[in-house]
């Protein structure tokens, strides 16, 4: 006969890989769909979502961990980490009927779409009843759970163990470093060249960003490229993808982007494949992952030492392209910092920046001081007082993120602490490995790869967001090392 333990991880396996269908749906729907086809979509999702709840609210589950509990303390860490997950997870997810979640799943899809027609136009009014009812179910679910703060349930079921008041506390203590070093950088005479390079096919952009992707670790055995709107990666160790959006204007844009998804897609691709069901083959959670992603695009991928090892190749294949360009400019125009009204094309100067005016503004929504209908003027507003310009419309303002339109309350944060986690993990390796950067120039990225892979992603969810990184570099998160990074990278560029 199984035992508890063995019926557990057999029955979350088989919510995981309900789960991971549902993932496939909606990879589907951001880029293969057929514009006409979007309702059936939706339809779909409604009758799918409840059985993948079903499956994970089993009642079997619910037993397998009482009798756990009852044969006292776990044997081994493994078991403790299984107990402790899946005990949150399955906690949770119990609370909500599944007409609730069959009504959220129909919402999501349906405000997709509705996102997706008024970012267009740049309609705020025909997106706001689905912000209404989106913020109402988002709400709604935290009542469910039982939560006193609902803002701070959506904190926590991104990023386990954060809590509003300390990212309020991180924020505060990193905005009061970042403006002052954003506005001596945006005042430099230093400038890069608008327009650089423009207009390379994108069959030559895509042979370039799969050799890169490539060479940083990403498994394509396992993985794929593809084109969307809005570039994301999904997926778990056996099967995780990748998309990417080109822009004919800006070919730097579509490289970043896809290191930037390879960063999450090596993550998980990085999880112990015996543990993938359990929560000891899944991400800490969102500020972890933004870490991975974010090290891979910034750290390494604007790095003076990996552009040593790719200008010459990017060179050969983008030309004549690039025939009249110096690796100067080049090198200044992929780490170009100027004033930008959307967080995607934004510079890592003053990225934070729309961050921390996200966080504002949701916390709010959710809150309810602030009124849906006020919220393009006050994004406008906040706009003009952190980045310093003003959205000309909605499209390149309130409207230019697809989070808030699938009911995404709480995620921003994780993009801002997996910034600082990025820069403290990159001390940390430096500690470790002093010449990790002499790596890039010849084109190796192995040792950086399996440092991450030992030090974060073979541990699951074995600890919180912050006791990661406690364990890692011996302190919790501090926007200190972030901060010393920004100026030892962007100094030398802008204030010489
Ligand atoms: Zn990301």
């Amino acid at each position: 006969m199984p035992t508890p333990a063995e019926t557990l991880i057999a029955d979350l396996r088989k919510a995981t890989l309900l789960n991971s269908i549902a993932g496939i749906l909606d990879w589907d729907q951001q880029v293969n769909l057929p514009p006409g086809s979007t309702e059936w979509r939706a339809r779909q999702m409604e009758v799918f979502s409840p059985l993948c709840h079903k499956a994970a609210t089993h009642p079997r589950i619910g037993r397998s961990l009482d009798a756990l509990d009852a044969k006292g303390e776990a044997t081994t860490a493994e078991e403790k980490v299984l107990r402790r997950c899946a005990r949150r997870d399955y906690e949770r997810l119990t609370k909500l009927p599944a007409r609730f979640v069959a009504q959220k799943a129909l919402l999501d899809s349906r405000s997709f779409q509705a996102w997706s027609e008024a970012k267009k136009n740049g309609d705020f009014k025909k997106f706001a009843p689905f912000l209404t009812k989106e913020i109402t179910l988002s709400r709604k679910r935290a009542a469910l759970i039982g939560a006193l703060d609902p803002y701070g349930e959506m904190i926590d079921s991104f990023s386990p163990g954060m809590t509003v008041g300390r990212i309020e506390e991180l924020f505060s203590e990193l905005k009061a470093g970042l403006v002052p070093l954003s506005e001596k950088i945006l005042a430099s005479p230093v400038k890069a060249k608008p327009d650089l390079i423009r207009d390379v096919p994108t069959e030559k952009q895509l042979s370039f960003l799969k050799k890169v992707t490539a060479a940083l670790g990403y498994d394509y055995s396992r993985g794929r490229v593809d084109v969307s709107e809005h570039p994301f990666s999904t997926g778990n160790y056996f099967d995780n993808r990748i998309t990417t959006h080109f822009k004919q204007d800006n070919v730097i844009s579509s490289l970043f982007s896809s290191i930037h998804e390879t960063g999450h897609a090596m993550y998980e691709q990085g999880l112990p494949p015996e543990w993938i069901g359990t929560p000891l083959g899944e991400a800490v959670g969102m500020a972890v992952h933004e870490s991975q992603s974010r090290l891979w695009e910034n750290q390494v991928g604007r790095s003076r030492a990996f552009w040593k090892y790719w200008e010459p190749i990017m060179r050969r294949e983008f030309s004549p392209h690039l025939d009249a360009v110096s690796f100067e400019e080049l090198y200044l125009s992929i780490n170009e910092v100027s004033r930008c009204l959307v967080r995607t094309d934004s510079n890592e100067v003053t990225y934070n920046l729309h961050v921390i005016l996200r966080f504002e503004l949701e916390k709010r929504l959710i809150d309810g001081s602030l009124q849906i209908k006020e919220l393009p003027a006050e994004w406008n507003r906040l706009s003009q007082e952190l980045l310093g310009v003003t959205p000309r419309n909605n499209t390149e303002g309130c409207l230019q993120d697809v989070h808030w339109a699938t009911g995404l309350f709480g995620y921003f944060p994780s993009y801002c602490l997996g910034n600082m986690i990025a820069a403290q993990l990159w001390y940390a390796v430096h500690k470790e490995i002093p010449a990790i950067e002499e790596d890039f120039a010849i084109g190796k990225f192995d040792r950086l790869l399996g440092w991450l892979r030992t030090h974060v992603h073979c541990k699951g969810r074995r600890l919180e967001t912050e006791e990661l990184l406690e364990e890692v570099t011996g302190e919790k998160i501090s926007p200190k090392y972030l901060l010393k990074y920004l100026s030892e990278r962007y100094g030398p560029l802008y204030l010489r």
